[in-house]
């Protein structure tokens, strides 16, 4: 029985599991394709920040992926509603991440403060961006260690990008807890929020499974939420996946 039967819903991770950079990966077109034709409830789930739900969308769409806006869900939306159930709406942010990023933060009604105002944050929001600058890591730093809430978008020290790994939002955020001294709150995988907000989004069916390549954060988080992990990977070493697959067509085969 294919995967695919065997599953009421499906999150499934983009980078190295959908897309590799902004190519669609082997199989993961028409593997999707059966998969929406199916009508299971399905959702991406990503840690990464650099564009927002809607573009993560697009880009999925000019690659002939059906995605619709509202079913790509990213740690920067809920590092988002972890600054808004805290420090609150209107209040003032150091904000590290993608020009994109901090358009989510500032349309949210956060306030991104100028560097060099860290003083006068309330929180610290960081997702890894390719500019990353000593001024952003004393900026944030400072604050965070003077008591605003340090919050980031995940911990994967790499993403995997055509020419190799390339350092991920934990390599960044490592520089900013170790001058910092303050440990953050993570709000993408592992970590249960984002799967929360990924099995609301699929109305909560009785068998979830999420596809992802990374077993620290796809599967790990998945199987503490109690649902199944299905592990994207050339090698053999299940590291507590309940399914291998090499690529999504896996799903469907
Ligand atoms: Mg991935």
């Amino acid at each position: 029985m294919a995967l695919l039967e065997e599953y009421d819903g499906f999150l499934i991770d983009i980078d190295g599991v959908v897309l590799l950079g902004e190519d669609p990966l082997p199989g993961a077109v028409d593997a999707l394709a059966k998969l929406a034709d199916s009508g299971k409830p399905y959702a991406f789930v990503t840690n990464n920040p650099r564009l927002s739900g809607e573009e993560h969308a697009e880009l999925l769409r000019r690659r002939d992926i059906e995605a619709a806006d509202g079913q790509v869900l990213t740690s920067a939306r809920t590092l988002i509603s972890l600054v808004l159930e805290g420090p609150g709406e209107g209040s003032p942010a150091v904000v590290v991440g993608t020009d994109s990023f901090l358009r989510q933060v500032d349309e949210a009604g956060i306030e991104p403060v100028p560097l060099d105002e860290w003083r006068r944050a309330e929180s610290v929001m960081v997702s890894g961006h390719e500019e990353f600058s000593y001024p952003e890591l004393r900026a944030a730093a400072m604050a965070a260690r003077e008591g605003a809430l340090l919050g980031a978008t995940g911990r994967d020290p790499t993403m995997p990008m055509p020419d190799g790994p390339w350092p991920g939002t934990g390599a960044i955020l490592a520089a900013i807890e170790t001058a910092s001294g303050v440990e953050a709150t993570v709000t993408g995988k592992p970590e249960p929020a984002i799967f929360e907000a990924g099995l609301d989004l699929l109305g909560r069916p009785d068998r979830v499974a999420m596809v992802g390549d990374r077993p620290d954060s796809d599967i790990a988080g998945a199987k503490a939420m109690g649902i199944a992990g299905i592990l994207v990977t050339e090698g053999s070493d299940p590291a507590g996946a309940d399914h291998l697959i090499r690529d999504l067509a896996g799903l469907v085969a």
